[in-house]
């Protein structure tokens, strides 16, 4: 089975969570040319419109003429991760990374063979990754530790791996502490792509740095999204488009639509 990461250099995952931002974020894509990837949560998943997302997806990148692939962000249900294969997602990530590793190892194997059969790709993660993303709380996480990495890789048939190396979800307080020779010695133990979590927030500099080192391929961004499109709100607020008298929503989504390109714009940029 072929892993659509093969024939990608770094690419960017962003967290969608309706087809307006699905359309915003494809069409800065489209209009400096970069293939990308769409997250979606697992608690956004379940309230979407399945097919019309999957099918929105897949027409709009054809007209786009860029490559778009739908993935489901950590996600710890079985049923919901079947579910996604079922309506055609690309990917899934199963992380039970607040278990045992054995256990989590056992439920990644589990959820492999079923995704595989399907010809579906499984991101699955070592350690936990800090911050709060949907109903995974790992505000105690650590960085993961070299043996947990090795044994992981020697014991699942993953096609992507996301391992806690410092970064952490949501807004970063201060300058976060990277653990790079983690990074360095995931992708040494390993031909498949590693996944940066968290890149919200890491500076230009942290995130061309993490996109030097070979196989770093998915950079997820989320909460950058969800910043960006408060920041729409708030420019069409501060220039008077939110009164009620004259209120026109179209103008409004143009102003998110603005926000989310700009955002969208500076994180692909990086990819030159
Ligand atoms: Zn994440």
């Amino acid at each position: 089975m072929e892993n659509y990461l093969s024939n990608e250099k770094t690419i960017f995952a962003f967290n969608i969570w309706d087809i307006n931002s699905a359309k915003a974020v494809i069409d800065v894509a489209a209009d400096v040319n970069k293939n990308i990837i769409l997250q979606t949560s697992s608690s956004i998943f379940q309230s979407m419109p399945k097919r019309q997302m999957r099918d929105f997806v897949s027409s709009y990148s054809v007209d786009k003429k860029i490559k778009v692939w739908l993935h489901l962000d950590h996600c710890k249900k079985e049923e919901l991760i079947k579910e996604a294969i079922k309506f055609g997602w690309d990917s899934v990530m199963i992380d039970v990374s607040d278990k045992e590793l054995s256990e989590n190892i056992r439920i990644t194997n589990e959820i492999t063979a079923y995704a595989h059969d399907q010809k579906v790709l499984v991101e699955a993660e070592v350690g936990r990754v800090k911050g709060v993303e949907d109903d995974v709380d790992g505000r105690d996480g650590a960085v993961a530790s070299m043996q947990d990495i090795t044994r992981f890789l020697e014991e699942t048939n993953i096609d992507m791996i996301a391992v806690a190396f410092g970064n952490a979800h949501g807004i970063y307080h201060g300058t976060p502490k990277l653990c790079y020779d983690l990074v360095e010695y995931t992708v040494g133990q390993t031909d498949i792509p590693f996944v940066v979590h968290g890149g919200s927030g890491l500076r230009d500099e942290i995130l061309k740095k993490l996109m030097k080192i070979h196989n770093v391929k998915k950079i997820n961004i989320s909460t950058d999204v969800k910043l960006a499109y408060r920041k729409g709100i708030m420019q069409a607020y501060y220039d008077g488009k939110m009164e009620e008298d004259g209120f026109q929503a179209v103008i409004v989504e143009q102003y998110i639509h603005n926000a989310i390109k700009e955002m969208v714009e500076s994180k692909l940029a990086l990819l030159k």
